[in-house]
């Protein structure tokens, strides 16, 4: 058996891994208990220490871990952490997540697992934030550690508009890029506004990493087809990590060597190894916040079936918080993810990029936005689509480009402000302090 898979080693089994997982259970049992969260969970009863124990366990929910803010999870010395995230629901109280230098090798070697490999000549654009979320930092700390240049770009911050994400992208000879997948279109939009043309003017590129949002294989070919590279998906969370990542055929395998990933239906109350429900994890290697059976919420379908890459490690199918985005229009349920299956189906010369939806009682209303010259096609293909998928009354609207994502916002490239107090006679001295 292989001892790991740094790079992208293969298990030779599905029995080898979950060998590997039984092995390491009793350990991160042991570990748990020293959070206070745990050990009063664990109060009265026998602590769990064997895999056994660990199959009759209750999920812990995003609830104990709000609940538990700030360090209730802590499970090793105040002194011995590196550093502390955190994450907000729609409710807005927070969720801690924190980590020791030991974690954040795990993190890192995890993030790293990309097919295309990362390496000394890549330079690796962050574009995902930085403030208190893990996302930034776990691309940038795991690209650093296999040698590459890292361009700390941000996603929330006005010092980096998109004009000038496309222009380092571009004198930089960016090779790798990390953001969520909406961003790559953006840059597209915003490449094409300042002269590039997305398909051949950056020939240093050669892949682009998503996560952080759902996206549909249709979209996926999309960007990939906008830029001519691979785009890599990868699913995690703040609170974990990274926990699966696309192979070359498509798929995204859960890293089941470093968690133990499980399905929990919440019609049955069961929770198994594979199908359908909500992923619950287990980071095998955590010590300053071990994770029993957490339950991420997101739907998910696993699988163990093989896949043509050969990688020993199951699939996951991710959905996301999938009833957040499905709403009735008469008696059918719209989902984001069919909608953007039919938008991004459209042929690639009708230069569709951006849309957006109003699902109303009686009928489903779309805008796409369309150069004037393709719109009537569009309109008449999208509208031929959604009536062999979806059978629902709609109406759809064909923009001008400009109109969902206002051509400003592509462009601009304005000057990052500093704090200023005193100002000439000719200045307007109503822009003190205005660099918040
Ligand atoms: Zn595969």
């Amino acid at each position: 058996m292989t001892s790991s898979l740094d790079g992208l080693g293969r298990w030779r089994s599905f029995e080898c891994l979950a060998a590997l997982q039984r092995k390491r259970l009793p350990h991160v049992l042991a570990l748990a208990a020293r959070s206070p969260f745990y050990r009063a969970r664990f109060s009265g009863a026998n602590a769990p220490s064997s895999v056994a124990d660990f199959l009759a366990l209750d999920l812990t929910t995003k609830q104990d871990l709000r609940a538990q803010y700030p360090f209730g999870m802590l499970a090793v010395e105040h002194d011995r952490l590196a550093t502390y995230h955190e994450s907000s629901g729609t409710s807005g109280a927070p969720t801690s997540s924190y980590y020791t230098e030991d974690d954040w090798t795990d993190l890192r070697k995890r993030y790293a697992r990309k097919w295309v490999g990362i390496s000394p000549s890549d330079v690796f654009l962050v574009r995902t934030p930085y403030a208190l979320m893990i996302t930034g930092h776990l691309a940038q700390a795991a690209a650093r550690s296999c040698g590459a240049t890292v361009v700390p770009a941000d996603s929330r911050s006005t010092a980096m508009p998109h004009a000038r994400v496309v222009r380092v992208l571009h004198d930089l000879d960016v090779t790798l890029t990390w953001s969520n997948p909406t961003e790559t279109l953006l840059w597209a939009a915003a490449a094409r506004a300042a002269g590039y043309r997305p398909e051949c003017d950056f020939p240093a590129l050669r892949a682009l990493f998503v996560g952080g949002e759902p996206l549909t294989p249709q979209r996926r070919r999309r960007i990939s087809e906008l830029w001519r590279v691979p785009v890599i998906e990868e699913y995690g969370s703040t609170e974990t990590g990274t926990l699966a990542g696309q192979c070359p055929e498509g798929s995204l395998h859960l890293w089941s060597d470093r968690v133990l990933c499980e399905v929990f239906s919440p019609q049955t109350g069961r929770i198994s190894p594979e199908g359908s429900g909500q992923l619950v994890v287990t980071p095998l290697y955590r010590e300053a916040m071990p994770l029993l059976r957490y339950n991420l919420a997101d739907e998910v379908e696993v699988s163990f079936a093989d896949c043509a890459c050969g990688w020993i490690l199951p699939t996951v199918r991710v959905f996301g918080r999938s009833s957040m985005f499905a709403y009735p229009v008469g008696d059918t349920m719209v989902t984001q993810q069919q909608l953007e299956d039919l938008v991004f189906s459209l042929p690639p010369e009708r230069e569709v990029l951006f849309w957006r939806a109003q699902a109303e009682l009686r009928t489903l209303r779309i805008q796409i936005e369309v150069p004037e010259a393709q719109r009537a096609t569009a309109v008449q293909e999208l509208g031929a689509a959604l009536n062999a998928a979806l059978r629902i009354p709609h109406e759809i609207a064909a923009v001008a480009p400009g109109t969902l994502v206002p051509l400003p916002i592509l462009t601009q490239d304005q000057d990052v402000l500093k704090p200023r107090g005193l100002f000439g006679p000719q200045e307007d001295w109503d822009k003190a302090l205005l660099y918040y």
